[in-house]
């Protein structure tokens, strides 16, 4: 699930910031900040800001700044908006009893592992509910030294 994260700056130094759902299309987001820049421009600024582009007196002041992927708007305070991947890297399984480190997703593939390496320690049946719980103890360190 993706995250947009809205940050208001003040001389270039953060002040504060908020996680918003990453469904939100540019167009809302950018309506968002808009309205949180308007906060601090007068009414008059409002209004001339919110005329049509070759209207006489239009000012700059809820445009969009730059061209990039973030949006940016206001001056001083202004407002950054970043849309943030939040997909997390799946952690790699190991199994716990010789470190093979399963690829792809979690812990495919353990049966087929574990029945050809392990099952001589511990039948296969016995070891998940302890693998997946993450309670597995391997069986050489339970031996006496
Ligand atoms: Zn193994």
């Amino acid at each position: 699930m993706n995250t947009w994260r809205i940050q208001k700056f003040e001389s270039f130094a953060e002040q504060d910031h908020w996680d918003l759902p990453g469904n939100l299309s540019p167009q809302e987001v950018t309506e968002i900040l808009r309205r949180l820049a308007a906060r601090y421009l007068t009414e008059e600024e409002v209004i001339s800001s919110s005329l049509r582009a070759n209207h006489k007196g239009k000012t700059d002041l809820l445009e969009r700044v730059g061209s990039g992927p973030d949006i940016h708007i206001g001056d001083n305070p202004f407002y950054l908006a970043q849309l943030i991947s939040g997909q997390e890297l799946v952690e790699a399984k190991t199994c716990p009893e010789c470190g093979h480190v399963f690829k792809g997703n979690g812990w495919d593939g353990i049966d087929a592992h574990w029945r050809a390496k392990h099952e001589d320690i511990m039948s296969y049946e016995q070891a998940w509910p302890l693998l997946q719980a993450g309670t597995y103890v391997k069986a050489a360190s339970c031996e006496p030294v």
